[in-house]
């Protein structure tokens, strides 16, 4: 996933995953001449994201990681408090997923990184796996994967360190080294269907165990059988990002919500 050298750059939460993240890559980073940085994305959800920055802030000084803080009101002009008060039938998450994405790319390019890591782990692979099933979302499969490379569209290549590490190991690991890590969940998040898919998955591995390694091979595997559209041949009419159709998904949203905003003024 790294290569000698590389600049890294880490998106930290504050959550156990991206803490148990920092602390394995920083290490890895000493015998590869890597130069890590962390970032915290700030959507804007207020009593759910201020403990988790100081949290973030003050893991990366311990260990020495220079850490930044960009908010989604830095880059869209909304914060997440904001969209939920705008938003029609879309759930939180789904707009806020597609809202960082974006942020992390945009941050990547700020900083110049050769690689970001995010601190997917094995549970949440399998769970995005089968949210995109079920939502027909297959063209989204291959953004699932552990690793993403570098094209000449997207000069940072995406990794996931953590994507064959159960969750429950991440929060053994975490209890040995007595993180400190933020645990107030994000009030939105029952919104969405991944808490449903969580649970039914959870029984399906107590039943069977290791049936989550078998949905993150189908995960790995499914995208190596599919005939993707080229997204090099469209670009969002708006903003040039690359994009399946004629407008990218972050200008869609922002769209709805400008015109919502517009109608509640008047
Ligand atoms: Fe965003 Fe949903 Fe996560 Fe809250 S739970 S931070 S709304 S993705």
């Amino acid at each position: 996933m790294l290569n000698y050298g590389e600049k890294v750059l880490l998106m930290v939460s504050g959550g156990k995953d991206s803490l148990a993240m920092l602390r394995i890559i920083k290490n890895v980073a000493k015998s590869h001449a890597s130069e890590v940085l962390a970032v915290t994305i700030d959507e804007g959800i207020q009593g759910y994201r201020e403990d988790s920055i100081e949290i973030s802030e003050n893991a990366c000084s311990i260990l020495g990681v220079p850490h930044y803080v960009f908010g989604f009101k830095d880059f869209f002009d909304y914060t997440m408090d904001e969209i939920e008060l705008l938003k029609d039938t879309e759930s939180s998450c789904s707009i806020c997923g597609i809202l960082r994405r974006r942020t992390m790319d945009l941050i990547a390019q700020k900083l110049d990184v050769h690689v970001v890591a995010t601190a997917h782990n094995l549970d949440d692979i399998v769970q995005t796996f089968l949210i995109n099933l079920l939502n027909s979302d297959v063209k989204r499969l291959p953004w699932n994967l552990p690793v993403h490379h570098e094209t000449e569209l997207f000069n940072q290549r995406r990794i996931k360190p953590l994507a064959e590490i159960y969750e429950e190991e991440l929060a053994l690991y975490s209890f040995l080294n007595k993180e400190r890590f933020q645990k107030v969940s994000c009030p939105y998040m029952h919104e969405g269907i991944r808490s449903e898919i969580r649970d039914i998955v959870n029984v399906l591995e107590k039943n069977h165990p290791g049936i989550k390694y078998s949905f993150f091979k189908s995960a790995v595997n499914v995208p190596g059988f599919m005939s993707m559209p080229e997204m090099e041949r469209f670009r969002c009419e708006k903003c040039n990002y690359p994009t399946f159709s004629k407008k990218c998904s972050v200008c869609s949203t922002l769209d709805k919500l400008r015109n919502k905003r517009t109608k509640q003024v008047k």
